[in-house]
């Protein structure tokens, strides 16, 4: 049963990815975002480089000026706000299609939330952490057909689950085309079904719809969140595809996985690695057709 999946195309903070690109001229990891190297395509930017910032360089900050935000050197009393927009606003109207972006936390350049923001231009100015970096917040803007986190967002595992069903689902999405047979069409929408389902998109709004019709749809489900109630009749669906094969002892562990107290994302990839063992060892198509039971390449399961 090996699925193969189209590759993501995701923006990410350079510096996420060992560049050394940083102010001080340090280079950091991210574990997260290294895995993901192999099985997305990933587009690394540092903005700060970009704009002609040097390594190291002086520190910037971002700075509350009436309602705007600048982006400031204190060292060079050098206001960097044009120069950083301008590249970012042309950045994501020459980037093409991807399906996620990956940015660097606190950053005043990359950070998408949280990040100081000082109340003056002064060296001992007071600050809240209430900002947005200046890169970050056109990424933020660009679309809301592509999922935004931070590298510590993503440490958290329903984030992250969230984040790969998300880039995977619209890469797939994406190589269909704009103009997919309805025999292409209804096989997508049959695959990511359960997903939508999942979500609160029940099977009748999506079932046979035009490309365009699905599409919105599709989209605006990056926005939502799984609902325990539906993801819990998913899985009772899966075990009765599975009942007649499976000792009593088989079932009665599932269920009890199932009905336990709260629906952890713990036991959801848990409940989904037995369906997919079931699905080798009894052969049922309908598993292979549901993107819910293998949302993304299994090298990327965690937790
Ligand atoms: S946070 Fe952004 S601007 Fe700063 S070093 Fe990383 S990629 Fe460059």
């Amino acid at each position: 049963m090996k699925q193969t999946f189209e590759k993501p195309r995701i923006v990410v903070s350079a510096c996420l990815l060992s560049a050394k690109c940083r102010w001080d001229g340090d280079t950091i990891s991210d574990q997260f975002v290294t895995k993901l190297k192999r099985q997305a395509k990933l587009i690394p930017v540092c903005p700060e480089i970009e704009i002609g910032l040097g390594i190291p360089r002086d520190p910037i900050r971002l700075v509350k000026n009436r309602n705007k935000t600048e982006l400031y050197q204190l060292s060079n009393k050098l206001n960097l706000t044009k120069r950083m927009t301008d590249f970012s606003r042309k950045y994501f109207e020459d980037i093409g299609e991807i399906d996620g972006i990956i940015l660097k936390s606190k950053s005043p350049t990359c950070g998408i939330q949280k990040v100081k923001l000082f109340d003056s231009r002064e060296d001992k100015a007071e600050f809240e952490r209430n900002g947005v970096g200046l890169f970050a917040s056109e990424a933020l803007n660009y679309s809301d057909q592509v999922v935004v986190a931070s590298e510590v967002d993503l440490q958290n595992a329903n984030n992250r689950e969230r984040f790969l069903t998300s880039i995977f689902m619209t890469a797939a999405f994406r190589k269909i085309g704009p103009s997919p047979t309805q025999k292409k069409l209804l096989a997508f929408q049959e695959l990511y079904s359960s997903i939508l389902i999942a979500l609160g998109i029940t099977k009748n709004k999506t079932s046979k719809l035009s490309y365009s019709a699905y599409s919105e749809i599709l989209y605006q489900s990056l926005q939502l969140k799984q609902n325990a109630k539906n993801i819990h009749a998913i899985f009772e669906n899966a075990l009765d595809h599975y009942r007649d094969d499976l000792s009593s002892n088989d079932i009665e562990r599932f269920e009890s996985n199932l009905n336990s107290s709260r629906l952890t994302i713990e036991t959801i990839l848990k409940l989904r690695a037995t369906v997919l063992v079931w699905a080798v060892r009894y052969d049922r198509a309908w598993v292979r057709e549901q993107a819910f039971f293998n949302p993304y390449p299994p090298e990327l399961n965690h937790t």
